[in-house]
């Protein structure tokens, strides 16, 4: 016989749940992000929950719209999105939405642009006086005209906005642009970009539990080494022991390098460190110029500490 619900005795470990996008523009890369903070888990076609197997932590699998409510109701601890769908969000929330900005997570990167007609009369921000402009973002857009001083009509569209102009809805958008592949294919050009957006980590305004503070820290702490090593590299290479200054000078956004003696020879010794900043082809040539040889460039895939 089935015991009642009241003597089952609830072992289970508080869980922190984590809103995602399920599919879509942030999916893959959030994905990426969480399971290279060694995250373990399966996204199965038509689930809303993903349960992480190492970790007392669940994924919530939504529209990337309904994040910041999820987060912002307690009905996930933190969440994953785009700071546009934030920012629009809050703006357009009835009541004042309960969450902070946890970290920028430098992924999904584009920009919220104004655009018109290529070549037509619409070419700066001022010439929009008086007309109309479609978007899917009229709370980010309405805040950017009344602080510019600038009378205009939005027209809500909740998608295909760039073809507004071409079927007579208003000559002007305010959409995402990534690479302006779309606006090019729909005869339209960029003139102004009112947001620069990206993937942030968001969470509950609400105090956590202790167990579910701990598991948050933990995965922050890991969050941070990824978000660090992403443009990290590791520089080797061996220089004149008279060039070691300059040669430090040049190397991107490093700490004090290691110098290391080479066996039997007095005048050259190893130079490794940790380049925190994108390493270009410009900086090996900058390094090979000032004396540096068998110049190695490796990535970093974890950091701590
Ligand atoms: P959903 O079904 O979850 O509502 P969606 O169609 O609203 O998805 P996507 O197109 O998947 O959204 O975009 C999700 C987010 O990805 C955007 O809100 C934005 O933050 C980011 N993004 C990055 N590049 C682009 C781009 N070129 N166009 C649109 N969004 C982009
Ligand atoms: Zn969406």
């Amino acid at each position: 016989m089935a015991s009642p619900p009241y003597f089952k005795v609830n072992i289970m470990t508080e869980r922190l749940r984590i809103a995602v996008q399920k599919k879509g523009r942030l999916a893959d890369e959030s994905f990426s992000a969480l399971k290279k903070c060694g995250l373990r888990f399966t996204i199965r076609g038509d689930g809303l929950l993903a349960r992480v197997k190492n970790l007392p932590i669940d994924l919530l699998l939504v529209r990337d719209d309904d994040i910041p409510n999820f987060v912002s109701s307690g009905a996930s601890d933190i969440g994953i999105v785009g700071e546009n769908v934030l920012k629009e969000d809050m703006l357009n929330a009835k009541d004042p939405m309960s969450l902070t900005i946890e970290r920028r997570l430098g992924f999904s990167r584009c920009n919220l642009c104004l655009a018109s007609i290529d070549g037509g009369n619409i070419q700066t921000p001022k010439d929009l006086e008086g007309t109309k402009i479609a978007t899917s973002y009229p709370g980010i857009l309405g805040q950017y005209l009344s602080d510019n001083n600038i009378n205009a009509e939005c027209i809500e569209m909740k998608g295909a906005v760039e073809l507004a102009p071409r079927i007579g809805v208003a000559p002007s958008i305010c959409d995402l642009v990534s690479s302006g592949a779309t606006l090019e294919a729909n005869g339209l050009q960029a003139f102004a970009t009112i947001l620069k957006s990206e993937a942030v980590l968001i969470k509950t305004g609400q105090e956590l539990s202790k167990e579910k503070q701990e598991i948050y820290d933990q995965l922050i702490s890991r969050l941070d080494g990824v978000i660090r090593s992403k443009d990290s590299k590791y520089i080797m290479l061996n220089a004149p022991k008279s060039q070691i200054e300059t040669i430090s000078k040049i190397l991107p956004g490093s700490d004090a390098p290691t110098i290391i003696p080479l066996a039997g020879n007095d005048d050259l010794v190893a130079v490794q460190a940790v380049c925190t900043e994108n390493v270009f082809w410009e900086t090996l040539e900058a390094l090979k110029k000032a004396g540096a040889r068998s110049i190695l460039v490796l990535p970093i895939e974890k950091m701590m500490g």
